[in-house]
């Protein structure tokens, strides 16, 4: 049995260590991990767009189709766009056929302009308030911010938004890949997909999940509308789930992040009831969530989480 054992693991180890490629050594040295034999994920940081990480901040996954490549979130800036164009022929000769983005968040499309600079004929797809959002104010805003904070270094000059939309129950058949569209409505924004790749026993949740990470919820997020994504993902049984920032794994991942949402959303419920304001209740429910605190992105994040979660139950009173 032990012997076994010993084997198995060898045989992980030997496994992992060959399907995390090596990348040149430029400054784009992010690992790159073989999920499925046609899917890939590149993991970026989790720091904020800065002058070192120029944008780049994000899980980025690439399906390899008898057509050609497809990329799920190419990057926070046209740098990064650019540099996963360079980083995908260390592993495929094949063209980038079609880009998806998870959401109208910079950081998940504004890569979009540095894979149309070397492939102008991809097919970028979102949902219609994505597209309608970065075609809006919206898409200037995180053009001009990432430009401003990474103090010109993410090379983005254009907005590229996608050419056509797409919406939950869609199928988009790439070569021999189907991609299976959800948009459960507003969870983390108003206009998340989640992409199955059919076949893969795979989902990209987008920023409906993310990986011992927080991030933003914005106006047009939903806490209880994240919350339900998290179950109707996790009621599809899938092996890989792969989260727009942080690794892939299992259904630990989708249950972790939910634990988060639902203990803050209850805390605040409890304390809305006692009839406190959420700057009064902020140390009570940042102390309820002391598991969560050692996760990037915490400090800043608890207290607009706190304040959002506060006016969504509000709003649900009336
Ligand atoms: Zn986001």
């Amino acid at each position: 049995m032990k012997m076994i054992q010993a084997l198995y693991i060898a045989t992980i180890c030997i496994f992992f260590t060959a399907s995390s490629l090596a990348v040149s050594a430029d400054e784009f040295d992010w690992p790159m991990e073989r999920i499925t034999d046609k899917i890939y994920a590149i993991y970026g940081p989790f720091d904020l767009p800065n002058p070192e990480n120029r944008g780049f901040r994000n899980t980025v996954v690439l399906v390899l189709t008898t057509e050609g490549v497809v990329v799920f979130d190419p990057g926070g800036s046209a740098w990064a766009g650019e540099k996963i164009v360079e980083k995908i022929k260390m592993l495929t000769e094949d063209p980038i056929v079609a880009v998806f983005n998870s959401h109208a968040h910079g950081d998940h499309w504004l890569g979009n302009e540095g894979v149309k600079k070397h492939y102008p004929s991809a097919v970028i797809y979102g949902h219609p308030n994505m597209k309608a959002r970065v075609e809006g104010a919206d898409g200037k805003r995180w053009l001009d911010m990432i430009n401003r904070v990474t103090e010109g270094k993410a090379g983005g000059e254009k907005i590229v938004a996608p050419d056509k939309t797409v919406n939950d129950g869609d199928e988009i058949n790439i070569g021999d890949t189907k991609l299976r569209i959800y948009h459960t409505g507003p969870a983390h924004t108003d206009n998340d997909i989640s992409i199955e790749i059919v076949g893969e026993n795979a989902l990209f949740t987008g920023d409906v999940v993310r990986n011992q990470f927080l991030g933003m919820m914005e106006q047009d997020a939903s806490f209880k509308g994240n919350i339900a994504a998290i179950d109707f993902m996790l009621g599809k049984n899938f092996g890989h789930y792969i989260p727009a920032h942080g690794r892939a794994g299992g259904a630990e991942i989708l249950n972790e992040y939910r634990t988060y949402l639902v203990t803050l959303r209850n805390k605040v419920k409890q304390l809305y009831d006692d009839g406190l304001s959420d700057f009064e209740m902020k140390p009570e429910v940042v102390q309820t969530l002391e598991a969560y605190q050692k996760w990037p992105g915490f400090d800043i994040r608890v207290g607009p989480h706190i304040s959002r979660v506060y006016l969504e139950i509000e709003s649900e009173e009336f």
